[in-house]
């Protein structure tokens, strides 16, 4: 089988495994996903959730983040760690977002990375999950676990992962790629204890039954 035969069939069998698959940060808007990923920095999204419940009731345009005393955003975001740099971030982008976007998130992979606080991870979401463009696939922790585990990539750094899997996944899958192995690293490739025998990707994956955790059981 060739590697991109193996890819194809990667990609096809998460499909058929998670045919649903989005973010799990709760949104309705741009602005509401924009500021839920910057949260989404080293939290869960569960956490992520529990706190934009309150806080978009609160804060619902890019005028109220950025009029808002940052001591009232830090405290509003303070159960998701980091609190003083994420209120910052927030609080400087949609500054810019007003003076430089006329109040709305833009949609361009150029424009979003002009934002205070928002790298190529934060851009990439908010491109692929709310206006639908893929201009770069998803890193996080477990794309980035799991493209290893995989042999997709020998890269431990998120962009160069993330060039390493824009040369090999076709580009209609950029977006969904990443859900799919996000959804997949929380219910079978967990983080030190992948459940291998119970993975659909075993038969393609050059890691199955390697980890000691396994050995173990
Ligand atoms: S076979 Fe094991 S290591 Fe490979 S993707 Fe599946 S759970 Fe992860």
């Amino acid at each position: 089988m060739s590697e991109e035969q193996r890819i194809r069939q990667i990609i096809k069998l998460l499909e058929k495994e998670y045919p649903e698959s989005r973010t799990a940060l709760h949104h309705k808007n741009a602005i509401e996903l924009l500021v839920s990923t910057i949260l989404s920095a080293q939290c869960t999204d569960k956490r992520v959730n529990i706190v934009t419940k309150r806080l978009f009731q609160k804060y619902k345009t890019p005028e109220d983040y950025a009029r808002a005393p940052i001591e009232d955003l830090e405290l509003a975001v303070k159960s998701t760690g980091f609190y003083r740099n994420k209120a910052k971030s927030i609080k400087t982008a949609c500054t810019m977002i007003l003076s430089d976007f006329q109040g709305k998130v833009p949609d361009s992979m150029q424009d979003l990375l002009k934002l205070p606080g928002v790298a190529r991870k934060t851009a990439n979401v908010v491109l692929g999950s709310w206006f639908g463009n893929a201009e770069g696939i998803v890193v996080d922790t477990h794309v980035k676990r799991i493209t290893n585990l995989l042999g997709l990539t020998q890269n431990t750094n998120p962009e160069k992962i993330e060039q390493d899997l824009m040369k090999t996944i076709p580009k209609e899958y950029w977006i969904l790629f990443s859900h799919m192995l996000i959804w997949h690293g929380r219910k079978v490739c967990v983080a030190r204890r992948p459940r291998c025998s119970q993975c659909v990707l075993n038969n393609l994956c050059p890691s199955a039954f390697k980890h000691p955790a396994i050995s173990k059981r």
